[in-house]
């Protein structure tokens, strides 16, 4: 298990993670979020030992993180970190050295990986002669040939088309089930309710809302009904009690309300007309998480 308890990191006099906990059970898709600068690259230093911590504790199955323990670690930044005048062969080599492997398990896994992820000709291809999605295949093979217990994902989608995002997904879903713990990081909440369960937001350094996905959405009082119907008079729904907006997506309305109770209230405004849709769903995650930190932007 991955345990990170009150941490506390600052810059100078720049507090950048405020008393921040969560943990990341084995085989576990962990979800951490926030907007840029929220101090996400910050934590994931702290994590694999990069950054020290000012207060707090982080410990992975038990031992306290320092260098000795990257080979238990695998890690795919947001930029770039190829080396791209190298070859793939040679990218694997220092990747796989620097965590440890021998030169024939770097050969045998890589190798494993290039033919899984559909490109086992590119042993000997220069990175910088590869194209952007293909060069983050190289990227994401580096993160995981060795194996890793823990996996941290920063944006592992960008740059790539949505076949290789199927490939990559599926990937990442086998290695949780083979009980790597995985940290997943993304601006795009859809990708993060397909993985994962639990998340923690992070803004300015501190958690403002974390949990069971499915309970934060519970929790969040606020519901959505589309109706579609003939007759249905927009203005008169929206100075209905309890609902908070009106809008027209394609040839239906979204209403949102304002919590679960004010369902009927909706129901009965409209019961006259021709109904041919009324489904109340819960908010998005991208809609809690607009909501949760959105204020602070004006949104
Ligand atoms: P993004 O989504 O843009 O990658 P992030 O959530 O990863 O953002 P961090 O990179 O962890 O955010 O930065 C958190 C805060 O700490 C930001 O305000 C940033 O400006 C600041 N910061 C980061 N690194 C340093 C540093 N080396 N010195 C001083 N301040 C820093």
């Amino acid at each position: 298990m991955l345990k990170v308890e009150n941490v506390t990191k600052y810059y100078g006099d720049f507090l950048a993670v405020d008393d921040l906990s969560f943990e990341v059970e084995k085989g576990e898709i962990f979800g951490l979020l926030g907007v840029n600068g929220a101090g996400k690259t910050t934590t994931f230093r702290m994590i694999m030992g990069l950054l020290d911590l000012n207060e707090g504790k982080i410990s992975l199955n038990g031992e306290k993180i320092d260098y000795s323990m990257t080979d238990k670690i695998g890690f795919l930044t947001e930029e770039r970190s190829l080396l791209t005048k190298l070859t793939v062969k040679e990218q694997c080599e220092y990747y796989g050295k620097l965590k440890g492997m021998t030169q024939k398990e770097i050969e045998e896994n890589a190798g494993f990986l290039l033919k899984k992820f559909g490109v086992p000709d590119y042993w000997d291809r220069k990175i910088k002669e590869l194209s952007k999605g293909n060069q983050q295949k190289i990227q994401f093979i580096t993160a995981i040939m060795h194996k890793p217990d823990l996996l941290i994902l920063d944006e592992p989608f960008s740059g790539l088309d949505p076949l290789n995002v199927e490939i990559f997904k599926t990937e990442i879903k086998e290695m949780a089930a083979n009980g790597c713990m995985i940290i997943f990081s993304s601006h795009r909440m859809e990708h993060v309710e397909l993985f994962c369960k639990k998340i923690v937001i992070i803004q300015d350094g501190k958690s403002v809302l974390a949990g069971e996905i499915s309970k934060i959405k519970e929790d969040f009082r606020k519901k959505n009904i589309f109706v579609k119907g003939e007759g249905i008079d927009k203005k008169e729904l929206e100075k209905t009690e309890g609902v908070l907006s009106v809008s027209e997506i394609g040839d239906e309305l979204e209403v949102k309300i304002q919590d679960i109770e004010h369902v009927d209230v909706v129901f009965n405004k409209i019961k006259d007309k021709k109904i041919f849709k009324f489904v109340v769903e819960q908010p998005s995650l991208n809609e809690i998480f607009v909501a949760k930190v959105g204020e602070k932007f004006g949104e």
